[in-house]
């Protein structure tokens, strides 16, 4: 199948869009009927501009409220199509894309439909065009494929097909057992989208929602199986209709588009045993087994406060690097390097986003398949100088331009701690904490899906369904991405925030302070009273959690008095899900923007999100509170 996008996915006027599909390496795409009536030109400068950035039209869509009109309206509705065939021929492409009408005074009935659709066939077919007829979920007759199908299949006319788009067949949960036995040569053209599970009418749904292959909910391997068995191997095109996506940017979203279709294909082929006609080949996706380490950019300045606080969290600095300023701390199983070597990656990071987290590295099964899978996405590799026996470490370009380094099992690089950093042989006390537990990043809002994307695609991962947690400046979308769970080192974890409100703390960091990157990285313990304990004792300032929220949770919990008071003196969370309790408590923020979080699960599985509002609100209060500590006074 090749694979094709529709103008309506992207912002920007038409021939922004069409400069954006095509720096994104698509060879082809459908204009929608919006975008070529906004724009000055006429329809031979629009096909003389997509000639010239080799894009092939496959045709301008919509056509409405065709078939089923009273006897007095149907010649006009047929010179309305006389005259999209005109524009169809002056844009250079042959497919008229007609959806089910919702006229009010439009009439049902099979046969009458059908009718109408061979006189149209015929029409087309002495211009030597072709017509094809989508199902809308909301089509006041033909609102089934199994209809339009049948529709099409009495129309009996070689110029005309049946055109499927996968939104209007899975959100109504339509059995796909009746695709299969549609012909492929009867399909005329397949609209693809993802949309996220949500309760509200189709149109809305639709027109707001719809997100690409990957972001959403849908089972699109489940359509693709269906599809391949019709033998179609025609156009596959995006067809997304999304807010995020006209208010972000085109390139973006183009990109993330050929992203989303070359994962799809990929994955269907994977899952069902039977390749996807002109998938890419690449490796299978690896779960991530752990975070191997994470690594903070800061500078020469700002490192001693950070260090201790380090140290107050219970960290040794157990190396340094053979030839830079870069030293690894480290904890149980933990590995944090600060880097403050000047003229580096880092220092370049340090000086947009200040004292930060400039990579992660995950471990993966094998680095070199991961690395190829990133390039056949579309991910950007990225090689960072080396000095002599120094380790050369794969990575991928991550959030904000941080990078995503990628370690396996294998000799050279499961040793990077051993071979570039010298020991110190300062001995660490006993560990407060175990390992990350999870890893919380911040973004614009209208970058998540493409994060979202980025990680589902690269990495096998599972996605939680997105969460609204409440700001006292607005509205915080929060999305958690996981892999590994079951892996003896327990995998990744990770948080997907972006707010559409400038008065978040989500927001502000981002637009204040930071950009895009690692907000918070929670870290597990075995015994978070202990770990606090031991945090305030050593000078660090943890976020004061409010006295309403400790009697409150004396009326809604099931802790007693003497547990809740202990909580209240720590400044410790409490949750409660069906598997197990959690606790939960947060140093004060770096600067105003970067935080630590202590956990303590205790087979639960969520990530505090009750709580998220009183942390929120706690860290507004305490907004330039410095979380370095102080020394014990
Ligand atoms: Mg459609
Ligand atoms: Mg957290």
């Amino acid at each position: 199948m090749r694979t094709s996008i529709a103008t309506v996915c992207i912002s920007g006027v038409l021939h922004e869009k069409l400069e954006a599909i095509a720096a994104a390496g698509f060879k082809a795409v459908e204009i929608f009927e919006n975008d070529l009536i906004a724009y000055p030109g006429s329809p031979a400068d629009v096909r003389r501009i997509c000639a010239d950035l080799g894009l092939t039209i496959l045709t301008c869509q919509p056509f409405r409220d065709f078939e089923g009109m009273p006897a007095d309206k149907r010649q006009r509705t047929f010179d309305r199509a006389e005259r999209k065939f005109d524009l169809l021929q002056e844009l250079g492409t042959e497919l008229l894309f007609v959806c089910s009408s919702v006229a009010p005074d439009a009439q049902g009935g099979i046969d009458r439909l059908a009718a109408d659709f061979r006189e149209l066939g015929e029409r087309a077919a002495k211009r030597g065009l072709r017509v094809g007829y989508e199902a809308l979920v909301w089509g006041r007759h033909i609102n089934d494929y199994r209809d339009s199908w049948e529709v099409v299949r009495r129309a009996g006319h070689q110029s005309v097909g049946l055109i499927l788009d996968n939104f209007h067949i899975q959100a109504r949960g339509t059995e796909l057992a009746t695709l299969r036995s549609i012909p492929g040569d009867r399909i005329s053209f397949v609209q693809i989208a993802d949309a996220p599970k949500l309760q509200m009418d189709y149109l809305s749904w639709a027109r707001h929602w719809r997100c690409l292959p990957g972001q959403g909910d849908f089972d699109l391997v489940g359509f693709m199986d269906a599809l391949e068995t019709t033998g179609y191997d025609g156009w596959l095109s995006l067809e997304i209709f999304n807010d995020r996506f006209r208010a972000g940017s085109a390139t973006s979203v183009a990109l993330d588009g050929r992203r989303s279709l070359i994962w799809m294909m990929e994955e269907a082929g994977r899952r069902t045993g039977r390749p996807v006609r002109g998938a890419a080949p690449m490796p299978p996706p690896s779960p991530v087994s752990k975070v191997e380490f994470l690594e903070f950019a800061v500078n020469e300045r700002d490192r001693p406060g950070f260090e201790a606080m380090l140290a107050a969290l219970g960290f040794t600095r157990t190396g340094r690097h053979r030839s830079k300023e870069v030293s690894l701390w480290s904890q149980a199983e933990i590995r944090l390097v600060v880097n403050s070597e000047p003229a580096s990656f880092a220092a370049s990071y340090e000086i947009t986003h200040g004292a930060s987290v400039c990579a992660m590295a995950l471990r993966v099964d094998d680095t070199a398949a991961t690395i190829a899978r990133a390039e056949a996405l579309l991910d950007t590799p990225y090689g960072v100088p080396v000095g002599p026996g120094e380790l050369d470490i794969p990575a991928v370009r991550g959030l904000g331009g941080s990078l995503v380094y990628l370690v396996d099992g294998s000799s050279a690089l499961s040793r990077w701690h051993e071979v570039d950093f010298v020991p110190t042989g300062e001995s660490g006390r006993e560990p407060l904490l175990e390992r990350i537990d999870h890893v919380s990043q911040t973004m614009q809002y209208e970058e998540m899906l493409t994060w979202l994307l980025f990680y589902a695609s690269l990495i096998d991962a599972t996605k939680t369904p997105s969460q609204a947690v409440l700001d006292p400046g607005g509205v915080v979308q929060s999305q958690v991405i996981e892999s590994g769970l079951d892996r003896p080192e327990r995998g990744l974890r990770l948080v997907l925030n972006g707010s559409q409100s400038h008065r978040t703390q989500s927001a502000r960091f981002v637009t204040d302070f930071f950009g895009s990157g690692v907000q918070h990285i929670a870290f597990a313990t075995f015994d978070i009273r202990a770990a606090v304990s031991h945090m305030k004792a050593a000078g660090l300032v943890m976020l004061p959690i409010p006295e309403n929220y400790y009697d409150d949770l004396e009326a809604r919990s099931d802790l007693n008095v003497e547990e809740i008071a202990e909580l209240r003196s720590l400044d410790i969370l409490h949750d409660r899900d069906a598997a197990g309790s959690f606790l939960q408590a947060y140093t004060a923020t770096l600067d105003g923007g970067f935080f630590f979080e202590i956990v303590q699960r205790d087979g639960y599985q969520g990530y505090g999100a009750p709580n998220a509002a009183v942390r929120l609100a706690a860290q507004t209060r305490a907004a330039r509170h410095p979380a370095i500590p102080r020394g014990r006074s």
